[in-house]
């Protein structure tokens, strides 16, 4: 039998997207569970309507009301599997807060996740764009992903190949992706964990702090005092963390670039192209602290749009739309946003 549901109607999604952007949602619930996501799919009530999987809404923005049904996952749960290989297994469920889930992988005395400390949102988002910080990306400690497959009902394992991870990238955002619910996610933590310092400021700060032998908790604290220095608290001021994609070139386009202009910040990757800053590109052109109606580029950070208060997801796409503008025709590069649009 399938479970009662409990579902609102013309609900404000305010408190469910780090933006704080006041968009109403026709309808609304939360999904506990397998069982409640199947039936809530098979509810005839909400047949047909445009569907919106929810975790902490941290990488999205709303553009306006949603004229449709949102499901907000919150399945929990969380579990040591064993080991495999050099690695302890994982398994975290979709609704799990991902820093709490950082922390309590910490307290078991497993590393692997502590450069990602504190990325808002939930586990069963943390694949949909291969979050990555500090040096280290979800690919790098990933092992599978279960999936609820909305066409055939049915759950089905995926392995990282199966999800096509790329830079802030995986077939979640795809075509081929988009009938597929995120139910649980497995991680593959070295069972023989050393510290990755390969991001420069990280290791700057590490051995500021006086650690000579870090510790994967340390790491995390200091990734945690980095980033509350660096990013705004969306509980304090709406936003979404990044806005843009970094830019990737080819390396001849980089060459050309730097000869109009030899300060640009940019990144040689391992397959030859060049990652450039869209920090420093929205920076140059005069856009950090700068505000549109309500919606701003963070004085500390041009690649972070805020909403100083009361902005409509409106706002902040015409705000992103001009930055976009103004970066293609001064350096011929096109931004590409790293939220979704809802
Ligand atoms: C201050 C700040 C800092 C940030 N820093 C980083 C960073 O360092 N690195 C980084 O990579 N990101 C960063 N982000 C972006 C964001 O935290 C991550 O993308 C996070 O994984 C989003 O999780 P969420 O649960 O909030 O997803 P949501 O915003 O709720 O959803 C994002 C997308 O995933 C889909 N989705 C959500 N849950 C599921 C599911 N269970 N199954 C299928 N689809 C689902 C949604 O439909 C939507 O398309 C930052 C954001 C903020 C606000």
């Amino acid at each position: 039998m399938l479970p009662d549901l409990a579902i609102a109607h013309d609900f404000s999604l305010k408190s469910c997207n780090t933006f704080g952007i006041d968009a109403r949602a026709r309808r609304y619930l939360r999904i506990h569970s397998v069982a409640e996501l199947a039936a809530a799919l098979a509810n005839p009530s909400l047949a047909g309507m445009p569907r919106l999987l929810l975790g902490g809404g941290s990488n999205i923005l709303l553009t306006g009301d949603f004229d449709g049904v949102v499901l907000h996952m919150a399945i929990a749960g969380r579990a040591v599997l064993g080991e495999r290989g050099g690695h302890t297994l994982v398994r975290a469920a979709a609704g799990e807060n991902w820093h709490a889930f950082v922390q309590w992988t910490l307290a078991q005395g497993l590393g692997g996740l502590e450069n990602m400390s504190l990325i808002p949102g939930t586990v069963g988002a943390s694949p949909i764009q291969n979050i990555g910080a500090y040096g280290v990306e979800l690919k790098d400690v990933f092992d599978a992903v279960t999936v609820y497959d909305i066409a055939s009902g049915q759950l089905r394992s995926m392995d990282a190949a199966a999800c096509r991870f790329g830079y802030r990238d995986s077939i979640f955002k795809h075509a081929d992706g988009a009938g597929l619910v995120i139910v649980d996610v497995t991680f593959a933590l070295p069972t023989a964990w050393a510290p990755n310092l390969r991001y420069a400021e990280l290791a700057q700060a590490v051995a500021q702090a006086g650690m000579a032998a870090p510790s994967a908790q340390g790491i995390s604290e200091t990734v945690v005092a980095i980033r509350r220095r660096k990013l705004p608290d969306p509980a304090v001021i709406g936003n979404a963390g990044s806005f843009f994609k970094n830019p990737v070139v080819s390396s001849a386009r980089c060459r050309d670039l730097l000869a109009a202009f030899p300060a640009l910040v940019h990144h040689a990757q391992a397959d030859g192209s060049e990652k450039l800053a869209a920090g420093w590109l929205i920076d140059q052109c005069g856009w950090k602290g700068r505000n549109l109606g309500a919606a701003g580029v963070y004085p500390k950070q041009a690649l972070v749009l805020v909403n100083n208060g009361g902005a409509s997801g409106a706002e902040v796409l015409a705000l992103a739309n001009a930055i976009r503008d103004d970066v293609a025709a001064r350096y011929g590069v096109t931004l590409e946003a790293e939220p979704v649009f809802v």
